[in-house]
Order: C-alpha cells, then structure tokens, then sequence
C-alpha cells in the first residue's frame, strides 16, 4: 500500500522508495527510510499536503510524492506502542520483521537492444521457453514471471528489444512508458558485449533516467573467445552502473547477476552512483537552465529525473511534451526549450538530437578506449566471409531460393516417412474400432467424424513440424536477417522495406504472430500494408492441403508444384502491395539501417523447444476447434437420418453445398469442395479434416487413403470430384481466400479498426475466386 493511501492517525514502516534517484534521495534525506515507521498527524483540507511524523519530527510531503512510497500498515496497538517507543536502535529489528515480506518483493525490468538476448536471460531466470529469435522484433509485449532467490520473490518482465527511448516506434514508446508507469525497482539492462558501442547508447539514456540498474554483459563467451579484454569492472565504476558479464544461453553468471540486483536494491552495491553523460558545455549550459525551470513543476519533478526531462525536450521529444503538457508552467518551459534549441542548433549548424546522440558516442567511444582493448582478430572475420557470398548481388538470391526450395522439399519428401506411419497408426485404429464397435450413430461418429476428421489433418503434423523447425533455424542462426538484407532493393520495389520481409517469411508458419512482428515496422503505411499482405503468405495451416492433393495428382513434381504454391502466393501479394500503395499510401518513406547480426548456431535444444511448442499448439488446435468443426460436419451430413434410405433427399450439408455451388462451379468445385472451403473460415486445416468426412462414406469399399477417395469416381456426376485441374483451382482458392478466424482478429487488433479486417475477407475471397477461375481454365486447356 502506499503511504497516500492512510488517514489521519494511521501508522505504518516504509518499506519502499519508489521513482528515479534525485528523488528517492530527497526522500530519504527527509527521514522515510526503509523500515522506519511514519505516523499520519495530519491531513490538511484538501489533503494535500499531508503531515507526517517521522521518529521524532514532522514533515510534510505532498500526496502525489506519498504516493511514490509503498509502505506496510501497521494496526496492533502492542506493535505500535513497541515501535514509537524504541530508540533508533530497536526500533529497526521490529520494524525490520514488519516490512520483510513487502519488502522482499523486487520488480525487475529487462531492457536491451534487440537480439541482445533479453529473452535468452528472462528464459533462464525464470524456466520459461518464450521464442529467441536472431532478429528484431520478436519481442513485442511485456512478459511477466515470477521466481525466487536468496528469499526474495522476484518479478521479472521481458520487455520488447529498444535501441533507444525516443519514441520513433511503437517499441521505443512501450518501453519508455512502461518505466514511467510501472517504476521498476531495478532495471537490467542486457547488453550484447560483442557490440558494446552500439548497446551502450541505451545505457546512456537510461543513466539519464537516473534509475537503479544493473548492466548484464551478455555474449561474453563471445567476447571472449574474439580474444578482446574488457575491464568491465572498471567501466561500471566509471559509469556508476554495476556490470555482471554473463551467457544467458548457458546460465553461466546469472547467479551472480541476481545477486548484484539484490546489492543495488538494498542500496549496498559500492558502485553505484549517478553520473551526468556529457553532452558538451554549450548544450550543458542549456541543459542547466532548462532543468532549473523544470525544478519549478513538482508534476514533473517527482516523476522523471529533471535532467532526463530536459534532455527530452531539447531533442525535441514529443512524448516529454506530452508528459509537460498538463502541468502548471508548462508553456514557459516550452519557449524557454525553443529558445534554446534554436541558439543551439545556430551555434552547431545541426540538429540537436544529432549533437546529443554524437556526444553519447563520444562519451561510450572514450568510456570503452579506457576499459577495452580491441581483439587480435576481426571477431566478426567469419561473419563477413559469409556474408560476402551469402549478401552476394550474384549469388545471393539463388542461394536464398535454395533454401526455401530445400525446406519445401524436407517438408514434403522427408515428412513422407513419418506420415506415413501415422496413417498406418490412423488407419489400424479405425479398422480396429469397426470390428469392435456395434454398427450405429455412435460408431459413424467416432469412425467417420472423428477419426476421419482429426484422423486426416494430424497425419500432417510431422510436415509442419519440419517446417516450423526450418524457419526457426533461419531466424536464430542470423540468416534470416540476411535474407531480409538482400530482399531490401526487391522489397522497395514492392513499396516496403527490408524489414517487412520477416513478418512476411514467419507467415509461412503462421500469419498471426507474423502479424504481430510488423510492430518493429516504423512507417505506418509499411506496417498496415505488411499487415494486409501476410495473409497470402501461405501458412502451415494450408500445408495439409497441399500435401494431400499434391501428393494424389502431381506427386511426380511434389517439391515443384508446393513451391509453385508459395510463390503464387508471394505473387498475389506483391501485386496487392503494390496496388495499396498506388491508390492508399502515395507518400515516400524514410529509410533507415538494416542490421546484420553475427552468425550464431542455435542450439538444438532451443530449436526443438520451439518447434515443439509449435506442435503442442497444432495438437491442441487438433482436439479443439478442428475436432468440433468435424463433428458439426459430420453431424450435418449425417443428418437427417430420411436422407439414407431416400437418396432424392439431401443431407443438411448437401443442401448447403448445393446452395452455394452455382458461385463455385466456375472454378471447379463440386458441392463437397464448396463446403470444405466454407467449413475452413475458422481454421484452414478444417478444409482436410472436412474433405475427410466427406469422402468417407462413398462406397460399400471404401478405399483407404484420403487421397484415393478423392480420386474415385462421383456416383452422381460419373466421373471423379477432383483431377488435376480441380485440385490445382482448389489449392489456388484455399490459400487466397478469407484468412482463418484467429488472424482475421490479429488484423483487427494490429490496425486498430475492423475496417481492415473486414476489407480483407471480401478483398482476398473476391481475389481467390478470380486467381482460381483462371488457374482452372488454363488447367483445363493445359489437360
Ligand atoms: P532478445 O530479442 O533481445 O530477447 O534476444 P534473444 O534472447 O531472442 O536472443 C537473440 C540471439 O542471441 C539468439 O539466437 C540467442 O540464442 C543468442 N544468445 C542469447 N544469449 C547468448 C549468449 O550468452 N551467448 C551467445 N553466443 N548467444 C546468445
Ligand atoms: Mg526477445
């Protein structure tokens, strides 16, 4: 509870001092130290100030400050009496037990770069197995754990990769905002030591924040094998941060980074202390005068550190205005920081946050000339050799093409084996159950809607798994980044950056996180047309499909005929891109850098945690909304039962289908087609797992592979559903059309509107059916 929170009368023990360092000193200097207790004399009419005795004395502090200290209530009359009358002495051993368990309670923040290994760490602290990826943006949400050491509970929160607090991307602004809000009370900030110069710009700015932190020098294995020395204890005296170096992929000084946290949060840590990172004497100067004024608004002051505030606001930050904005004296301050700017910028001929970053530069490239010698060897050697031929204008895209050809062909060719054991595991399941069961509803169910259904879509779950385990590797070794390199010229040609290549790319597994990771795009037009594009990407979701019709028409040109698919897809959405760009967004973008991170060989342990957590959510998808949707579609075909005996009489489902059929006739899909692709909205798989329902009971001999069933001739029409060109419209329309139910939502959500969501159900189903009336009737003319 906070101390704001009491009546007049109340006792209590402090138990914390929340906010940045010149305020928790004002504070403490005041005589609201840990574990004193505080009596409430008096509260003055509005409240506000309020009137405290601390030991002996009175002091007064405003309640918006008493609400910056979280305090334990104390009500036992003993205990009060005990507490008031102890000398200084005692009264800490009582008062001590009181606060303990409040007190034992550290909220620590994780801040970094991207790809700095934040989530590496916060995996390790806490035994939890979030996604690490070799690149920005996979982080986009604050993650929350909670574990113990030493007796105390900590609260961890992962927070999305930053390389600095403006507020240029969404990212920037979460993490700058979380600070502000949340006042952890200890900030790690993970460091990648292998590019200190460039991690230590966030450093810088979170000194300025004057924060108690710790910095964890991460990929010190790294470091260390480059053959670099590095005195890091040495530079965290210099900058009065403490450094613990650390592997956060092997747990190697974890132990003692919690142990240094605890130090700075007991105020024990010999190194800490506030520093000023220099910023010349001219913008010093003008730094000095700001924060004077600034020491006239309490809003502020009690909040931010006024320096930080002040720096803000010569770079001409927008969210330190906003921060401003309400207070009493605000546009005064405001003409005083114009004033400023302008001298200063005449004084320099350049912008001003151009000077603050250079300063900082300066300030890191000094600290490390001290502290660091550099490595006998280029660490990086390897790297560049890679990258020479791996970013080569030449080489590069045929390399890249390779790749994704030869996932497509692990996915199908090597995915073949265990899928077939499956089907055979599948297939002697539902032979045992006919000779078990009595004929009847109950055993249609399970035979034909159950097994037939979850039966057919999670034969495929080795395919996927492939897949997922592909792109995993990719985006951890560093290659994926390289990859969005060499598709940057590709991607401006499209009208997007190099950086809505990987949302794109992830979208082969699934368009929903993949739509999520479009937050590390900065422009808003890329991001939304990034958005609106992903969904052609062709998820796994749409890979059942793929593998059974193109395993039953065009088996001899598998690998051939998949990536055929893919790159349709990619197609479409260059071309949707495009035309969004022309018609909605005509303005040019600002470019910006890409990044090129080291190669690293992700360990197989966290390669297959991902792949399998990915497998654990197919299955659970397999025993939720696929295994309801096959019983619906059973149950409508089933049903009613007068349609057995009378074959004039159609099932609910027939009907359905025979409803809609007209529309889709063009493209070549019989009733049952139809009602796959409707029955698919929800989740795409439900497409296989519907058609496997729908072939099951077509002949007194019904053949065994889904497959084959497709291919046996229709009774009704004389001849078979689904040949090549069929299977060919089918597969074109199933990967354009409507986007499943869940990433429907993410677009919702990711653009803030359904107007988007809504456009890209009628856009993307009004464009499938036109790719697959074409994709038909050329088949048809090919055949
Ligand atoms: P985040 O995005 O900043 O949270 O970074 P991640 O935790 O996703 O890690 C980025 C990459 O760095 C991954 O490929 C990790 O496997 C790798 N990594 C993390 N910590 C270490 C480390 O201590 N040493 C080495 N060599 N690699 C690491
Ligand atoms: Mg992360």
């Amino acid at each position: 509870m906070r101390l704001s929170e009491l009546n007049t009368g109340d006792v209590c023990v402090v138990a914390k001092i929340l906010g940045h360092g010149a305020f928790r000193k004002r504070v403490i200097e005041m005589g609201f130290v840990k574990g004193r207790p505080v009596r409430v004399l008096q509260h003055a009419p509005l409240r506000d100030p309020i009137k405290y005795a601390i030991m002996n004395y009175e002091v007064s502090l405003r309640a918006a400050e008493a609400n910056m200290i979280e305090v334990v209530k104390v009500d036992d009359p003993a205990q009060i009496a005990s507490l008031e009358s102890a000398g200084t002495v005692e009264v800490h051993d009582v008062a001590e037990s009181i606060v303990r368990d409040r007190h034992r309670i550290v909220n620590v923040a994780l801040i970094g770069n991207p790809n700095c290994g934040k989530t590496s760490l916060y995996n390790e602290l806490s035994g939890a197995s979030e996604h690490v990826g070799n690149y920005s943006g996979v982080t986009v949400d604050a993650k929350l754990r909670v574990f113990h050491h030493k007796g105390y509970t900590f609260r961890i929160v992962d927070l999305p990769g930053t390389y600095s607090l403006t507020t240029y991307s969404p990212e920037e602004l979460y993490v700058r905002r979380y600070l502000h809000d949340n006042t952890p009370d200890v900030i790690v900030n993970v460091v990648d030591s292998t590019n200190l110069e460039r991690n230590l710009y966030l450093t810088t700015e979170l000194i300025d924040m004057d924060r108690r932190m710790v910095v964890a020098l991460n990929m010190f294995d790294e470091l260390r094998r480059s053959g670099a020395r590095f005195d890091y204890e040495m530079l965290g005296g210099m900058v009065g941060v403490p450094m613990v170096p650390i592997v956060a992929r092997t747990g190697e000084g974890v132990e003692k980074l919690l142990d240094t946290v605890l130090e700075v949060y007991n105020d024990v840590q010999p190194n800490v202390r506030h520093i000023h990172v220099n910023l010349g004497a001219d913008t010093e100067a003008a730094l000095r005068r700001l924060v004077d004024a600034l020491k006239g608004v309490p809003g502020i002051q009690r909040r931010f550190s006024p320096r930080y505030v002040a720096i803000k606001l010569l770079e001409g930050d927008r969210e330190a205005e906003n921060e401003l904005a309400g207070c009493e004296g605000a546009d005064g301050i405001i003409a005083l920081r114009d004033e400023l700017r302008a001298e200063l910028s005449q004084l320099h001929g350049e912008d001003i946050s151009a000077q603050v970053a250079g300063a900082k530069y300066g300030f890191i490239a000094g600290a490390l000339a001290e502290t660091m010698t550099a490595p006998p060897v280029d660490t990086r050697e390897v790297t560049r050799r890679v990258d020479n031929v791996v970013t080569n204008k030449i080489l590069g895209f045929p390399i890249f093409f390779a790749i994704m050809f030869f996932i497509f062909w692990a996915t199908f060719v090597l995915g073949q084996y265990p899928m077939d054991w499956i089907e055979s595991g599948v297939d002697g399941l539902s032979e045992l159950l006919n000779r078990m069961m009595p004929d009847g509803v109950l055993k249609d169910l399970i035979a034909d809607g159950i097994i037939g259904g979850v039966g057919g879509v999670i034969v495929f779950l080795p395919n996927i798994l492939i897949l997922y385990f592909c792109i995993s590797f990719m985006e951890d070794s560093g290659y994926m980044a390289r990859a969005a390199f060499i598709m940057d010229k590709v991607m401006h040609r499209v009208g997007l950056h190099g950086k809505s290549f990987i949302p794109l790319v992830m979208g082969f597994g699934c368009n929903v996180p993949a739509i999520m990771a479009t937050r590390a795009i900065e422009s808003h037009s890329s991001r939304l047309i990034t958005i609106l594009i992903n969904p052609f990407m062709s998820c796994s979701a749409r890979v059942p499909l793929y593998v059974l019709l193109v395993g039953t028409f065009f088996s001899a040109h598998a690998a051939l005929v998949f990536s055929g698919l893919y790159v349709a897809g990619i197609l479409v959405a260059v071309m949707t891109a495009r035309l969004l760009r022309k018609l909605l967004f005509r303005k040019e973008e600002t470019p910006f850098v890409m990044e090129l991170p080291p190669y690293r060989i992700p360990t197989l342990r966290s390669s297959l945690l991902h792949t399998w957590a990915k497998g654990v959510e197919y299955l659970k998808k397999m025993g939720g909304i696929i295994l309801v949707a096959s019983i619906v579609v059973w149950a409508l075909n089933y049903f009613p039962l007068s349609s057995h005996d009378n074959p004039a009489q159609d099932s609910y489902l027939e009907s359905i289908g025979k409803t809609v059929q007209p529309v889709m006739e063009p493209i070549g899909f019989s009733w049952r087609g139809s009602v796959a692709a409707l029955a698919g909205v929800p989740a795409k798989e439900i497409v296989v797992s519907t058609l496997g329902v729908l072939y099951t009971d077509d002949e007194a001999v019904a053949p065994a592979k889904l497959g084959e069933r497709l291919r046996s001739v229709n009774p009704h029409t004389g001849r078979p559903d689904f040949s090549g060109a069929e299977a060919l419209s089918f597969m074109v329309f199933i990967l354009l059309y409507c986007p499943c139910l869940a990433t429907v939502m993410a677009i919702a959500r990711e653009t803030g509107s359904w107007r988007w969501a809504a456009f890209s159900i009628v856009y993307n189903t009004l464009l499938a059916w036109l790719v697959a009336f074409a994709t038909y009737r050329v088949a048809l003319l090919c055949w």
